[in-house]
């Protein structure tokens, strides 16, 4: 068995307001990408990580794409060898090896696993500045990475979305929770980068 680990780490970022690629930004003194190498790289077999074209470095830097599904993708196709794979975004550098390993434990039986927090908010679905449908917050959660699957899932598994389940899910594919980490948030805007460095200042 192999366990590939994908980083997409190809976006501009531009929400954040950086001069470099979000994942390139410096965040408790290194480049953001390098916390999740460190942590994926304990757990798997090997890490392929989709970059901006100007930042590739074959075999394990490969460019990116247009859009994160294609980022993902293009990794994917990098390493035909993957039994098992582990996405999980460069922009979420708190992760824990833990985490990673309970979201792997978890494979057993279903097509993948994702770390995801209940969600604390009242989630609002929204049409033209009015509220459509507000959702029973009690059975929401706010899907984070990791997200493991099995490597032929996720092959078979093509299309647009935010997140890597959702594609699976939509093949018809069994996706198991387990519960994640406030502190393994995505990191998108200033204040984001702001939290981030304070806790991996710890
Ligand atoms: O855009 P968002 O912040 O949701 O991106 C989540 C992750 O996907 C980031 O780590 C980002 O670098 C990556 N990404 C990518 N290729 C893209 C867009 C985003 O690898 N085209």
């Amino acid at each position: 068995m192999s366990v590939v680990g994908i980083v997409p780490a190809a976006g501009a970022g531009e929400r954040l307001g950086a001069d470099v690629p979000k994942a390139f930004a410096v965040l408790g003194g290194r480049p953001m990408v390098e916390w999740s190498l460190d942590v994926l790289r304990e757990v798997c077999d090997r890490v392929v990580v989709a970059v901006p074209a100007d930042r590739t470095a074959p075999p394990d830097f490969v460019a990116g794409g247009a859009t994160r599904s294609e980022s993902v993708k293009n990794a994917l196709d990098a390493a035909p060898e993957a039994s098992v794979v582990v996405v999980h975004d460069a922009a979420r550098p708190m992760v824990t090896v833990d985490l990673v390993r309970r979201c792997l434990d978890a494979l057993d039986g279903v097509d993948g696993v994702i770390a995801a927090v209940p969600v604390t908010d009242t989630v609002k679905e929204v049409e033209d500045g009015e509220v459509v449908r507000t959702p029973d917050r009690g059975r929401l959660w706010a899907a984070q990475t990791p997200q493991v699957f099995r490597a032929e899932a996720l092959r078979r598994a093509a299309g647009e979305a935010t997140d890597d389940a959702s594609l699976v899910e939509a093949m018809g594919g069994r996706v198991r929770v387990v519960e994640g980490m406030r502190e393994n948030f995505k990191v998108t805007t200033p204040l984001d980068a702001r939290v981030a460095e304070m806790l991996l200042a710890d």
